[in-house]
């Protein structure tokens, strides 16, 4: 598998909130993780990323250890993190974001991502703080796109949209696995993550409580009652 979690611990000084946690996400392939509120979807990404000191177990992405590694190794990776609430640079343009995305890929190139979300070609002189929510969820998936991530971490895609462009980035997604990135996806909306999702697992208090197949997990009685909405 290209990205291997294997017994994580994470947590905030003296907070644990990852409890050996292990997951995996194939090339090509859309893993969905779903849980409620304050489980630690953020914090495993976060983890995933390096962006926490306080870790153990293992974490590696095509055989390469990220935990104790340094920022070039993390960097090589090509592991790339769509954060909740999107991050962008307000002040500088949709242009200059998403080249700042390509900047450590050494990639220049805007006609890729521009092809996947044809929304932002009209508005690269725009700056990225006037953007609808939907555009700027748009802009920070192209803009780690523009990186060329053999692994993509994507933090509450849907938070604040509308459902028909949930429905179209969702899409998109789709199409970014077909192109063989491996896709993270931390969704409040459990059913609609695992509508595209090919496996998934859920986080709870720190743990994995269920794992599988969308299929299995969309049939399974606990995940209808708690997630998908079921009476
Ligand atoms: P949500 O769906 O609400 O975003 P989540 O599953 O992503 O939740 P996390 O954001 O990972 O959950 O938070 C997990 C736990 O870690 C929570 O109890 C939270 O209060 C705590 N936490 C998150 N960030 C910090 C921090 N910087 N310092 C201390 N505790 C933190």
């Amino acid at each position: 598998m290209m990205l291997e979690v294997d017994r994580l611990t994470a947590g905030y000084g003296r907070i644990r909130v990852l409890h050996d946690v292990s997951l995996t996400v194939g090339e090509a392939e859309i893993v969905a993780l779903v849980g409620p509120n304050g489980a630690g979807k953020s914090t495993l990404l976060r983890a995933v990323t390096a962006m926490l000191p306080d870790r153990g177990g293992s974490v590696t992405v095509d055989g390469r250890e990220l935990i104790g590694a340094g920022v070039e190794t993390i960097a090589a990776a090509g592991v790339a993190h769509v954060p909740e609430g999107r991050r962008l640079f307000p002040g500088l343009s949709v242009r200059d974001n998403l080249r700042l995305g390509g900047w450590l890929g050494r990639n220049k190139d805007l006609s890729g991502v521009l092809d996947l979300f044809p929304a932002l070609a009209g508005r690269l002189d725009q700056v990225a703080g006037s953007l609808s929510g939907g555009e700027q969820q748009m802009c920070a998936i192209a803009r780690a796109l523009m990186s060329r991530p053999r692994l993509l971490l994507i933090d509450e895609l849907s938070l604040g949209l509308a459902p028909v462009l949930v429905d179209e980035i969702l899409l998109r997604l789709t199409g970014i696995a077909e192109s063989g990135t491996g896709v993270l996806l931390v969704e409040q909306d459990a059913g609609a993550a695992l509508e595209i999702a090919h496996r998934g697992y859920v986080l709870e208090l720190g743990e994995i409580t269920l794992a599988g197949t969308a299929a299995e997990l969309t049939a399974d009685p606990r995940m209808r009652v708690a997630y998908l909405g079921e009476e």
